[in-house]
């Protein structure tokens, strides 16, 4: 039943603790496996990359690409996509967060017919209540603006079956939100349940202002939805305003009555607040522009400085 090649790919960031924890662990694992693991290596500036060098001296399935600099963390799972050999793809955090004790069963999963197996969070109390109540919002917000339903509570550690990667392989879009567009062409998909541990060592590389960014990314390349928000808003605020009109104006030629000079505090707020709905309004729009931009630029995803054992 193993006569399957199996690729596993781990985004590095400045990880030099993590790798030798992770790797007893996982090759315990994998070791019954016709087996790959391609660290991609985000820029990192510690001893990561040396590290990594050392176990790829000993065993060739160990397999490194160095980027020239920090591309981010979903440039670095792409770029694994890219390089990956496998039947099957895993996707794995080196933090330890995601315990590579439960691809036996992804693998399980994906024999039984699954092309994308997540691994979805059981429960996420290591997690900080901030965190737990912001990626909520996110999920919500997510799904409310995506036309395909994104899964919530799973990371980026999954399993994806040669089909769906060479699905992403073939794409002409930055690859920005791959949890996006792992869902969107919609294979057949299943969860397998686990339960997020705290990070080995170092700390996340996800603070509030990052989290802000992916999140603005995943829902501004899932749709443009937003766009029509911002239409909304305008009709919205335009028929309050509208209705102010009439409704003063009434006052004024019909009853006779109202207060033309101090209504200092409401003029003063509708100015205010129409302000807010423009900045947000441009905003919403400089958003995709600046997509469409870096597109039509047509810039590498990224830039390798050197591969090891390829
Ligand atoms: N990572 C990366 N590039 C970055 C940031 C992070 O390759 O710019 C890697 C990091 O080394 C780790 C994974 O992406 O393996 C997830 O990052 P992290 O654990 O910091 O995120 P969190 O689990 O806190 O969301
Ligand atoms: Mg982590």
């Amino acid at each position: 039943m193993n006569n399957f090649f199996l690729s596993i790919i781990i985004p590095v960031f400045n990880e030099e603790k993590n790798i030798q924890p992770l790797l007893k662990r996982l090759l315990k694992v994998v070791k019954k496996y016709n087996f790959e693991i391609i660290f991609v290596s985000d820029g990192s500036t510690d001893k990561t990359e040396e590290v990594i060098k050392n176990e790829a001296k000993k065993d060739k399935r160990i397999k490194l690409i160095s980027f020239l600099r920090n591309f981010g963390h979903q440039m670095a799972l792409f770029a694994g996509y890219e390089h990956a050999k496998g039947d099957v793809v895993v996707s794995l955090d080196a933090d330890l967060q995601d315990p590579p004790e439960i691809i036996p069963k992804m693998i399980e999963a994906w024999q039984k017919g699954a092309k994308v197996v997540y691994a979805k969070r059981e429960e996420r109390k290591v997690d900080s209540f901030f965190k737990k109540i912001t990626a909520q919002i996110f999920y919500k917000l997510l799904n409310f603006v995506s036309d395909v339903p994104i899964p919530k509570d799973v990371g980026d550690f999954r399993l994806l079956d040669k089909k769906v990667v060479d699905f992403l392989k073939g794409l002409c879009e930055k690859p920005r939100f791959l949890r996006g567009l792992v869902a969107w062409p919609s294979f057949p998909s299943t969860f397998v349940y686990f339960k997020r541990e705290k990070r080995l060592f170092g700390k996340t590389h996800y603070p509030l202002s990052k989290m802000v960014n992916f999140a603005l990314e995943g829902i501004t390349a899932f749709s443009i939805k937003p766009l029509r928000l911002a239409t909304y808003l305008g009709f919205l605020t335009s028929f309050f305003a509208i209705l102010t009109i009439i409704v003063k104006s009434f006052q004024h030629f019909v009853l006779k009555q109202g207060d033309w000079l101090p209504g200092w505090a409401s003029l003063f707020f509708a100015i205010v607040f129409l302000g807010g709905v423009q900045l947000i309004t441009i905003g919403i729009i400089g958003e995709y522009v600046g997509k469409i931009y870096q597109e039509i630029q047509k810039r590498p995803n990224y830039l390798v400085k050197e591969k090891i054992n390829f």
